[in-house]
């Protein structure tokens, strides 16, 4: 018990709360299955979906994909030299900087919004039930009302316009709507961008599945090839070295699937 309390302070003080005893880069990653999670590393990597080749990758020691958007896309915009890029990333990348981050990089961004309306989940209308005009800088609510810009605030560092509309106290529909006086709903400074994004992603719903082939492909083989799916070595550096190899010897093979393996030499040759 004394050793555990010894740790438990150790862990308390620890800039992000956490230690890990086998790896001490190791750290506890967001998993999909509930209640679930596994302590390692996470590995980025962004394919090309025509060939399914690794772009570029990354490991970082980080639980969550929120900043890995925009870094991932430049470098990859970089490694291919070209102007414009298409991406196709799935909902853990969610995170409205980093689209906007990849807007202004001429990084064109799709992938779906996670759901996180409280509304929604109660039962009432979600942001999406409420039309945005841009013309007249007005929402229309579900029953038809107009609601105009009020106020503005920032928010966990973005800036928030505020809209609402003075119907609400004799609106039929209310209960469907808010348990407050009034429905408000805000819009972010850059909503358009995100709005372009929903587009996007409404036009090609095929998006998300094409994504999960592409990715899968390698990450397949990858994990395949390791076996028992851990990474051998330790320490942040090592496990960096350690995917850099397997993802040149999955592109090694995956070119010379694709190409042959005497044409590939030609080229290295070259
Ligand atoms: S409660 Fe207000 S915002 Fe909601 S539908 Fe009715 S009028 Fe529109």
């Amino acid at each position: 018990m004394r050793r555990l309390e010894g740790l438990e302070a150790q862990r308390q003080e620890a800039p992000d709360q956490q230690i890990s005893l086998s790896d001490p880069d190791a750290r506890s990653m967001a998993t999909s299955g509930r209640g679930s999670g596994v302590v390692g590393y996470n590995v980025q990597v962004a394919v090309d979906r025509e060939h399914h080749l690794i772009v570029t990758h990354e490991v970082i020691n980080v639980g969550n994909d929120r900043s890995q958007l925009s870094p991932m896309a430049e470098q990859t915009k970089a490694v291919l030299e070209v102007e414009e890029l298409d991406v196709v990333a799935d909902r853990g990348y969610f995170d409205s900087e980093e689209i906007l981050a990849c807007d202004r990089a001429g990084i064109t961004v799709t992938l779906p919004k996670p759901m996180t309306s409280r509304a929604k989940k109660q039962g009432r209308f979600g942001k999406e039930d409420f039309r945005y005009v841009a013309d007249e800088d007005v929402y229309v609510c579900p029953a038809g009302e107009r609601m105009t810009y009020r106020y503005k605030r920032e928010q966990d560092g973005l800036m928030l316009r505020y809209y609402w509309t003075g119907a609400c106290s004799t609106c039929a529909i209310k209960d469907r709507c808010t348990p407050s006086k009034e429905r408000r709903v805000n819009r972010w400074e850059h909503e358009d961008v995100l709005e372009a994004v929903q587009r996007r992603l409404d036009e090609n719903p095929q998006a998300m599945r094409e994504r999960r082939e592409t990715v899968e492909h390698p990450f397949g083989t990858i994990k395949a090839r390791m076996g028992a799916t851990h990474f051998l070595m330790k320490r942040l550096k090592n496990v960096r070295t350690e995917m850099a190899l397997s993802v040149l010897a999955y592109n090694l093979t995956r070119v010379t699937n694709i190409i042959g393996i005497r044409p590939l030499i030609q080229a290295m040759g070259a």
